[in-house]
């Protein structure tokens, strides 16, 4: 997901914002301050309906925050490494780096958002039990931040894949049936269905206006079943890729041949001398026996042409201290998964303490591209 702001890193998990949030911020607290509190409580101040509009859409996007918190959490508790939680116009979610290889692990890790969501939303209710009649907008907030935690985890209990409801629904299939990739089909095609479902509540929505609902509910909730049916389809492909990139090994889509550079040599002399005449795509620098760093193709676009006399190999290449290694016989799989980790594109292939060869982004896409144009 592109264009979201970093906000820094809690317990070591980085918090991104996708503009689109701002949308639906801006949303909650017009219809908070506008409608919501106008309408149950008009004796306010003016001024009031907006401080208590921003100060409960912000308490509910941090429950939002701790939703996707409490996945992440025992998601690293199981074994699945979560890089990033981004903010978005549908709520949040979580960036984890491998999907789970237990239904066990998988179940809990789904389980903890709706179930945070509940906790919150009981809590909630509980603060506006004994707030209730003494500070009204006080009251008011966490009746109504009761109410959306609550909604909050029974959308998200939604069986349909990828929704929490729709992992819940895939790890219990795949503990029943022990085949996670025939219960990864049918949770998807669940999802599908019930973003479908959504398109057409909203379609009715907006034609039929049932129980005073607005048109722009029906398109509100199309916009979410149009978003479902995506994610569910985006999910399915993933999965598939999973499995494709599973079934090879490093050495049997890694470039073999990387020819050796001198540290001394221009970006330059390395297009002209090397690329241009022999088209590799991948050197190691290395002088006379100690392998310095690794360059390809990705590392030279990164210096704008008319920089190439000037600079010199060695400062665009990747140096050899923030290399990861693969091997020879690792799956594909476990590669990509280690580049998302670390943030990498490429890894030396090191056989018996020598390097064999590359393994880069590039070869995990064309052996997928080739895959799908042959149509296997
Ligand atoms: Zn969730």
């Amino acid at each position: 997901m592109g264009s979201a702001f970093n906000l820094g890193k809690v317990f070591g998990i980085q918090f991104r914002l996708h503009y689109t949030w701002f949308i639906i911020f801006i949303l909650i607290t017009t219809s908070l301050s506008w409608q919501v509190f106008p309408f149950n409580y008009p004796d306010w101040p003016l001024v009031l309906y907006w401080v208590m509009g921003i100060i409960t859409s912000l308490l509910f996007f941090a429950s939002v925050v701790a939703h996707e918190l409490a996945h992440s959490l025992v998601g690293r508790a199981n074994g699945i490494p979560i890089k990033s939680i981004t903010l978005f116009i549908f709520g949040g979610v979580a960036q984890m780096t491998r999907e789970a290889t237990k239904a066990s692990a998988e179940l809990k890790m789904a389980a903890a958002g709706p179930a945070c969501s509940l906790a919150i939303g009981g809590l909630c209710a509980l603060l506006w039990f004994f707030t209730q009649g003494m500070i009204e907008p006080i009251a008011a907030m966490f009746q109504w931040l009761a109410y959306v935690n609550v909604l909050l985890a029974v959308f998200n209990l939604i069986p349909g894949f990828p929704l929490d409801g729709g992992r819940v629904f895939r790890s219990l299939l795949w503990r029943f049936t022990g085949n996670y990739k025939r219960s990864t089909r049918i949770a998807t095609q669940v999802g599908r269905g019930v973003g479908y479902l959504f398109i057409l509540g909203g379609i009715l929505i907006i034609f039929l206006r049932p129980f005073g609902l607005g048109w722009f509910s029906g398109l509100w909730l199309a916009f979410i079943g149009w978003f479902l049916e995506n994610a569910a389809s985006a999910s399915y492909r993933q999965a598939q890729w999973r499995e494709t990139l599973q079934g090879f090994t490093v050495s049997q889509a890694m470039t073999s041949d990387c020819p050796v550079v001198p540290p001394s040599a221009t970006v330059n002399q390395l297009v002209r001398e090397h690329i241009l005449i022999s088209g590799h795509r991948c050197f190691m620098v290395s002088d006379e026996s100690r392998l310095m760093g690794i360059l390809t193709l990705h590392n030279i676009k990164s210096v704008p042409q008319p920089k190439w006399d000037m600079t010199q190999v060695t400062e665009i290449m990747t140096p050899v201290d923030k290399l990861k290694v693969a091997h020879p016989n690792q799956d594909m799989l476990s590669v990509l998964e280690q580049m998302d980790e670390n943030d990498i594109n490429q890894m030396p292939v090191v056989s018996e303490g020598r390097v064999i060869g590359l393994i880069a982004r590039d070869n995990l896409l064309r052996l997928l591209h080739t895959r799908s144009q042959l149509g296997i």
